[in-house]
C-alpha cells in the first residue's frame, strides 16, 4: 500500500510502498478514505513529542471503510464506515483506567504516534477504540471531528459552566467548537495572531460574538478560555481577561514555556489546566451533540502524496479550518 512515512524526526515524510498490515483477532482493517492533518502531527515530526514509533505512518483523524474483520470482532460489519481516533488502546487495569480517566492511562497506545496511523491506504484499529460515525457528513468533512472535534470537545467540557468563552488560536478545533457553542447559546470570543483579519472574519462568520488579535483585551472579562495555539505566553494573556473562579484550558499536547505568573492574576480561584487525549465517553457525548447541532467543517483537501505540503500550510496558517488528506474518495 502507499503511505507517507516519517523515518526520523525533523525530516520530511517519505512517499513509500509498504506491505498492507495484518490484523489480530480483535482488530479491523480499515481502508482509509480521509485523514485529517493535526498540529500534533507537527509536534511529532519536529521531535517535540518523544518516543514516537519509528518509522511511523502519522495521522490520527481517520475515516474509512472496514474491509476485514478480526475473528472475534462483534461490533462491526464489513463495509461499515468508521472513525479511528488518537486513542488506540488503554490497559483497563491501571488506576486511571479504573477511575474513568482512560485518557491518562499509563499504558495507552496512540494512533499515528506509538502505532501507525492514517497517512496511508490502510490502517489497523482495535474494535473497541474505533466508532461508527454520523451519516450526515462525507468522509472528508468528518475527518477533523476525530481529533480537532473530539479533543476540542473535551477542552470545552473541562472549561466548566460558562457563558463567555475565549478561544486562543482559531484553527481546526476552534472552528468546530464555535459552531457548537453558538448553537448552545454561548458567547465565543476568538483571538487570532495579531493582524489576522481573515481569521477574525472567519470566526465571526461561524458565530463568534467578538474576534480580535491575541494582544487585545475582550470587551468583558471571560468565564473561561481555551488555548489551542502552542504558545505559553498566551496563558498569561488569557488570565488577564479571566473572571474570578474561571478556568484556562490548554488544549494542545505541546506548548512553549509559560512565563512567570504574578499570583494576583491566579488569585480568586482561577484555574489553569491541560487537556490530555480523550476518553471513549468523550467520543460518545461529542457525536451525540454533533447529531443535534448544525455543523459544517471548513476543509482544505490535499492528496496523500502532498502530505508534506499540507503540514507546511498548517504550520504557516495558510488555510481556514482544517486540512484533510483525501486518500480514497
Ligand atoms: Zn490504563
Ligand atoms: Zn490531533
Amino acid at each position: 500500500m502507499k503511505a507517507m512515512i516519517l523515518k526520523q524526526p525533523q525530516q520530511r515524510l517519505q512517499p513509500s510502498d509498504v506491505g498492507t498490515p495484518s490484523i489480530e483477532a480483535n482488530e479491523v482493517l480499515v481502508e482509509v478514505e480521509a485523514c485529517g492533518v493535526c498540529r500534533t502531527d507537527l509536534h511529532i515530526l519536529d521531535g517535540e513529542l518523544k518516543n514516537a514509533k519509528l518509522p511511523l505512518i502519522p495521522g490520527h483523524e481517520i475515516v474509512g471503510k472496514i474491509v476485514q474483520l478480526g475473528k472475534v470482532v462483534k461490533g462491526f460489519k464489513e463495509g461499515q464506515r468508521v472513525g479511528v481516533p488518537w486513542l488506540a488502546y488503554t490497559c483497563g487495569k491501571c488506576s486511571f483506567c479504573l477511575n474513568g480517566q482512560e485518557n491518562l492511562c499509563d499504558n495507552a497506545i496512540f494512533t499515528g504516534y506509538t502505532k501507525n496511523g492514517g497517512y496511508g491506504e490502510y490502517v489497523v484499529a482495535n474494535e473497541n477504540y474505533c466508532f461508527a460515525v454520523p451519516d450526515k457528513f462525507d468522509s472528508i468533512s468528518l475527518a477533523p471531528l476525530l481529533c480537532a472535534g473530539l479533543i476540542g470537545w473535551r477542552s470545552y467540557r473541562l472549561a466548566g459552566d460558562f457563558k463567555r468563552l475565549g478561544m486562543y488560536g482559531f484553527g481546526g478545533a476552534a472552528h468546530i467548537l464555535t459552531q457548537i457553542a453558538h448553537a448552545q447559546g454561548k458567547e465565543i470570543y476568538a483571538f487570532t495572531r495579531p493582524g489576522d483579519e481573515k481569521g477574525q472574519k472567519f470566526a465571526r462568520q461561524l458565530g463568534a460574538v467578538w474576534a480580535g488579535d491575541s494582544t487585545q483585551a475582550p470587551p468583558h472579562p471571560l468565564d473561561a478560555s481555551i488555548i489551542f495555539a502552542p504558545a505559553g505566553p498566551l496563558v498569561l494573556t488569557a488570565l488577564k481577561s479571566l473572571r474570578k473562579g474561571g478556568a484556562i484550558i490548554c488544549g494542545g499536547i505541546h506548548m512553549s514555556d509559560i512565563p512567570a505568573i504574578p499570583y494576583d492574576l491566579l488569585w480568586g480561584e482561577r484555574i489553569i489546566r491541560s487537556v490530555a487525549n480523550l476518553t471513549r465517553e468523550d467520543a460518545r457525548t461529542f457525536f451525540e451533540t454533533v447529531e443535534r447541532v448544525p455543523l459544517k467543517t471548513s476543509v482544505t483537501e490535499y492528496k496523500l502524496e502532498n502530505a508534506n505540503e499540507a503540514l507546511d500550510d498548517l504550520r504557516a496558517t495558510r488555510f481556514e479550518g482544517a486540512a484533510v488528506l483525501s486518500i480514497r474518495p
